[in-house]
């Protein structure tokens, strides 16, 4: 009998800095989230579709079941109970030791709640020597029952393949929920087309009587920066000439603005670069609609 095609949601949980990002990255092969050494810089939810033969998984890169202390608070912690809740497989990625803290024991009450399948991954294996990850694997058995324990390495890539089949035995037989060129719907860019547009409108003081749009070009993340291009989108000439200011004072004010909170954000330096275009007779929804879709040719 053939093998029906599978897709699910697979919930990416752990500690700051375990390398889910890294993961991700690995599995959808190229940047979708940020990796840096500094905790909790991952914000939001990042979704990655990984695409095979035998079905598709949906991740969730989540900042886990932490409360998050930022702008975003109410947002994150929604996310974080509907990632853990509505998933097919719980992944949870830890550090390979046997050493067992207070933010493990609370991530294992939560997961103990749940009814999902929980992964145990167990990351940076290339960081130790082979004969102590049996160790760590015993360490974890003692504490709770894991539907698999898989030990890899985000960073070489190594035990992946496995891991993706792994997950696989957990999704229910189903069509694709994402076309299978989508990688990921990058809510990042939806944050930061919304702290842009926030500026511009505080900024602005309501002179522009028909509000704007913000769509994000392009996001490309360098080892140290992130570039960002991103365009304002006003309905008339004249709003155009208001957003710029006279010498293009207005616009730099609302950029600078815009570029301390994404930083501050995204944890990393940002290069933000802003246009701004006429689009005549936009309606209110079109304007709320077009804040959260960045497609180019759309606009
Ligand atoms: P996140 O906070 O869980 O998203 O963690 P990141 O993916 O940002 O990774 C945090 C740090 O751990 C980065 O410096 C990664 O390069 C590093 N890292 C992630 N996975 C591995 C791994 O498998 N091996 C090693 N040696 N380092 C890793
Ligand atoms: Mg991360």
């Amino acid at each position: 009998m053939e093998e029906q095609f599978k897709a699910g949601f697979a919930a990416l949980i752990g500690r700051p800095n375990v390398g889910k990002s890294t993961l991700m990255n690995h599995i959808v092969g190229q940047k979708i989230a940020i990796t840096s050494n500094k905790p909790q810089t991952t914000r939001g939810r990042i979704r990655a579709v990984c695409n095979m033969q035998e079905g598709q998984i949906v991740f969730l890169d989540t900042p886990g079941i932490h409360k998050a202390k930022n702008k975003l608070g109410d947002y994150m912690v929604g996310v974080a109970q509907q990632a853990a809740r509505d998933v097919d497989v719980v992944l949870w990625l830890v550090e390979p030791s046997t050493f067992i803290g207070a933010g493990e024991r609370h991530i294992m009450e939560t997961l103990k709640k749940n009814s999902a399948p929980v992964i145990l991954v167990i990351n940076k294996i290339d960081t130790v020597k082979k004969e102590d990850v049996l160790r760590f694997i015993d360490r974890y058995r003692q504490e709770m029952e894991f539907a698999e324990i898989v030990p890899v390495s985000a960073l070489k890539g190594d035990n992946i393949k496995e891991l993706l089949s792994c997950i696989m035995k957990y999704l229910p037989e189903g069509p694709a929920f994402y076309d299978e060129n989508t990688v990921t719907d990058q809510p990042e860019r939806q944050i930061v087309a919304e702290l842009i547009r926030e500026k511009a409108l505080r900024c602005l003081e309501d002179e522009i009587p028909h509000g704007i749009a913000v769509s994000i070009e392009n996001m490309r993340y360098r080892r140290r920066i992130v570039e960002i291009e991103a365009t304002i989108v006003c309905e008339r000439e004249s709003h155009k000439g208001i957003v710029i200011g006279k010498g293009g004072s207005m616009l730099k004010k609302i950029g600078s603005q815009a570029r301390a909170d994404i930083e501050d954000m995204l944890q990393k330096q940002v290069n933000l670069q802003l246009w701004v275009k006429v689009k005549k007779d936009w309606r209110d929804s079109e304007f709320l609609l077009k804040n959260f879709g960045y497609r180019k040719d759309e606009i």
